[in-house]
Order: structure tokens, then sequence, then C-alpha cells
């Protein structure tokens, strides 16, 4: 039985990872981390019997030791909890399923002592792809996508030499606003940016989708992942969210990976890799389908994404301090404290104000987010 722990196995990802455990009945799961949501970790826990559970919280582990006594189970909490976790000698898997970039140092804790990762959280590869990926090499480690559209292109690549990739289109539904103007955006809700069209997912990822802020963090992902330079990556509208990435090759031919949304299907391939196993659930029913379609993304509009390219190419802390500022903005925005248009305004005064650090390490990368949040609180 291959072992495993899960970090935010509480939310949308790690909920669907859970789901897919109870699916299967051969992975053991060693471990979980959640933050708050403890009444939830403890159903986790009495059903899968982990032998660590983590919780943000020492107040939280207080009343959950309590609350699991009768259980063979250790409780800790805050960042040292997550590292134990990360590093549990019994484990041969993590799941990064947290949200932020709380996940960095836990997910470089995994690799040193030579874990495979299903990534999940994005932001650590954003932040330090630069550290994660030769750190993953050094150990002998495999970083396997569970982002849809990554799964789909690691699925595409699977049995093809690398070197022959002429370009990586990563789709994007274009969020609940696709089409919408920038006026008509000055007014939207937290609420009305909830709504997704096609994905159930947690609050910052959906939020996320609306700015087209989370296909920047992805394509800034990719880069790292499929070791691709950034304009060899381009970024389709394909509004159905039934093509989730492709693969054009240098004869030409392009291959997708096609599906009904479901996060288990992911999870689930990254899992088991390079096996496929069988999943329940919907599938794609081209007689109802009728009609892919495809376009441009609206950058002017929706800056989240060149916001993002600009990032990127200039590397370093500001991949850091755009991920960062857009973590703030997008807190304040689901607090009503700032409006819709405002998360551009934030990320990109921050951004203006970074002074790049090329190469940096993680005390680096660490102080530069602690900066952006202390110079957002300043200011918003
Ligand atoms: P959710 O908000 O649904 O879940 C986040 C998880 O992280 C919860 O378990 C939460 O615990 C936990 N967490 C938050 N803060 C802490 C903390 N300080 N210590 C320990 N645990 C913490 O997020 P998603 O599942 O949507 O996303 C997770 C990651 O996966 C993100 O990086 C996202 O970008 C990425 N992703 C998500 C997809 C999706 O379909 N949802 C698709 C592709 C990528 P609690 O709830 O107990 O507080």
């Amino acid at each position: 039985m291959k072992k495993i722990t899960i970090l935010g196995s509480t939310g949308s990802i790690g909920t669907q990872t859970l789901d897919v455990v109870r699916e299967n009945g051969d992975l053991e799961v060693v471990g979980l981390g959640a933050g708050k949501n403890t009444e939830l970790l403890e159903q986790q826990i009495r059903e899968f019997s982990p032998r660590l559970a983590v919780v943000w919280d020492e107040k939280d582990a207080l009343s959950l030791r309590e609350s699991v006594r009768d259980l063979d189970v250790k409780i800790l909490s805050g960042m040292d909890g997550l590292l134990e976790l990360a590093r549990m000698e019994e484990s041969e898997l993590m799941v990064t399923a947290i949200v932020g970039m709380i996940g960095l140092r836990p997910t470089m804790a995994a690799i040193e002592e030579g874990k495979d990762i299903a990534l999940a959280n994005k932001e650590t590869l954003v932040t330090a792809g630069q550290l994660i990926m030769p750190l993953a090499a050094k150990n002998n480690v495999s970083i396997l996508p569970v982002d849809s559209e990554h799964s789909a292109i690691f699925q595409a690549l699977h049995g093809e030499d690398p070197r022959q990739v002429s370009k990586l289109l990563i789709t994007a539904s274009g969020g609940p606003f696709r089409g919408m103007t920038r006026k008509e955006l000055a007014g939207v809700t937290p609420k009305d940016a909830l709504r997704h069209p096609n994905w159930d997912m947690g609050q910052k990822i959906t939020i996320d989708s609306a700015t087209l802020v989370n296909k920047g963090l992805e394509v800034m992902e990719a880069r790292w992942l499929f070791d691709v330079e950034l304009d060899r990556i381009q970024v389709v509208v394909q509004p159905q969210s039934v093509i989730h990435s492709m693969v054009e090759f240098c004869d030409g031919a392009v291959m997708a990976q096609l599906g009904t949304p479901d996060m288990r299907l992911p999870i689930q391939y990254a899992l088991y890799y390079p096996e496929r196993r069988p999943l329940s659930g919907d599938r794609v029913d081209f007689w109802q389908l009728k009609e892919l379609t495809f376009e441009k993304p609206d950058t002017d509009t929706f800056r989240g994404l060149s916001l993002a390219m600009d990032a990127a190419r200039e590397g370093g802390t500001m991949a850091v301090v755009f991920n960062a500022a857009n973590e703030r903005a997008v807190a304040k925005f689901l607090k009503d404290k700032i409006r819709f248009l405002d998360i551009y305004e934030i990320i990109e005064e921050a951004m203006n104000h970074h002074r790049v650090l090329k190469n940096p390490g993680l005390d680096e990368i660490l102080a530069a987010e602690q900066m952006t949040y202390e110079w957002i609180e300043g200011r918003w």
C-alpha cells in the first residue's frame, strides 16, 4: 500500500483526494494537515486513521487532542507541525492541497526527505520554482501535477520527447466575467466572482479564475514544471472547460487531454502515475457537447494574466511579490474591503514598488512575501 500525507486535507482538493483514496481502497493516509476546520479534520481522522494530524492554531490542537483522545493519533500545530508532517518517515508521497505560500517550506522539507509530491499548491512553483525543481532533481523526487491544466500537459507528454515540444497551450474557461468590460467589472461583488461557470473550487482560486490571475500563476507554474520558456506558453480561452490543455509538437501535431471538469481525475493520475485507474463519474458526451469554442484572452480588461507575465519575465522576487500582493488583495476583496478592479491596482503598485532580487534563496523569498504584506497593509 502506498503511504501518503495530505497537506490541506479539509479543502476542495484535500477532500477530493480523500474521495479518490476512499474509492480505490489501496492507499494509506498516514498524515493529515489542515487550517481551522477541526470538525471535518476529526471526521477524517476517524475515517482514515492517520498517525499524525496537524492544525494551524495550538488552541485548536488542544481541543482536537481532547476530542480524539480515544484514538492513537498525534496532534500537532503550526509550521513545526506541518514540517513534521512533511517529513514523516513512513510517507512516500505528499499531496500539497494547502492554499498559499504557506505550502512552500513543508514542500521543500518533504522533497529533502525524498517524498514524491502531488502538487496542487501552485504558489510553491510560482514563487520558488528555481529552488524546487533542482531540489527535486537532486533528491530524485517526482513532482506530479494535480492542477488540471498541468496534468493535461503531463498526460499529453507521456511517452514523448520533451525536446520535440514546440509550445504548451494552457486552456482557460475565462471565468464568470468572460466578455465583460472594465466598466461592468467595477461593480461586481465577491458573490458574483465566486460563481464559477464550470469548476467548484476553493474561494481563493475561484477569485483568481475571475481575475485571470490563476491563468498567470499556471503559466508561471508550467514554465518550471515542464522547463519551457515563457514565450512558448500560450493561453487559449476554451469556455466549455472540456479541453484541459494541449501540447504542440515540432511537426505541428497537437495533443490534448479532454474530460468533464472533475478534479478527481488529475488527483488520481498523480497518485497512481504512471498507472491509469478506473474512475466513476460523468464522461464527455460528444453528441450533447455539440461545440468546442476558442478565444484569445482579453488581457487588457483581465489584467491578471498580463501582470503575471510581467512578473514572470522579470523573474526572481517579482513573482513572489505578484503572488503575495494577489493573496492579500483577494483576501480583502472577499471581505468586501476593496473592489474587484482594485485587485489589479494592488498587484501593480506592489510590483512597481519592488526592487527585484534575481536569484533569491528561501529566506529572501519569505522576506519578499512579508515585505509585500506589510507594504499593502500600510496603504490599502
Ligand atoms: P481550499 O481553500 O478549498 O483549501 C485550502 C486548504 O488549506 C484547507 O484544507 C485549509 O484548511 C488549508 N489551510 C489553509 N491555511 C492553512 C494553514 N495555515 N495551515 C494548514 N492548512 C491550511 O483550497 P483549494 O483546495 O481550492 O486549493 C488548494 C491549492 O490547490 C491552491 O494552491 C489552489 O490554487 C490549487 N488548486 C486548486 C484547484 C481546485 O479545483 N480547487 C485546482 C487546481 C489547483 P481549513 O479549511 O481547515 O482552514
